[in-house]
């Protein structure tokens, strides 16, 4: 008789049988679920955290609504320039990184021009 074999996608063991098994047992397939949706919200919580630092740095340095900072100051807060909420490009083709309810812009090589939306 022809069997299909292949391994179990959680513990790699050597499966028989039917061949669209993909586990050992519900066991397996329980885990390996469980382990996708662990990994999943590690790599979401870890995206959160990085908005959520990022604003908290933005909202440290704003004194107003504009407020005009020194990009190296930024970069001591260790603000990571690639994560943001959205981007937002003015009419006059300016670009804003936003970061919930605030946004900033590089200015020049050395600068940023933080806005509070409020
Ligand atoms: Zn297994």
């Amino acid at each position: 008789m022809l069997e299909n074999r292949s391994n179990c996608l959680f513990c790699g063991a050597v499966l028989s049988g039917r061949s669209d098994k993909k586990y050992c047992d519900d066991n397996c397939r329980n885990n390996h679920h469980y382990q996708l949706k662990k990994d999943d919200n590690t790599f979401i919580k870890s995206v959160n955290a990085i908005l959520m630092k990022n604003r908290e740095i933005l909202k440290s340095l704003s004194a107003n609504t504009k407020t005009l900072v020194m990009k190296k100051e930024l970069v001591a807060a260790n603000f990571n320039f690639d994560v943001m909420t959205s981007v937002y490009n003015t009419r006059k083709g300016l670009e804003y990184k936003v970061l919930y309810d605030y946004a900033y812009r590089i200015v020049g090589e050395h600068e940023v021009l933080i806005l509070k939306y409020c």
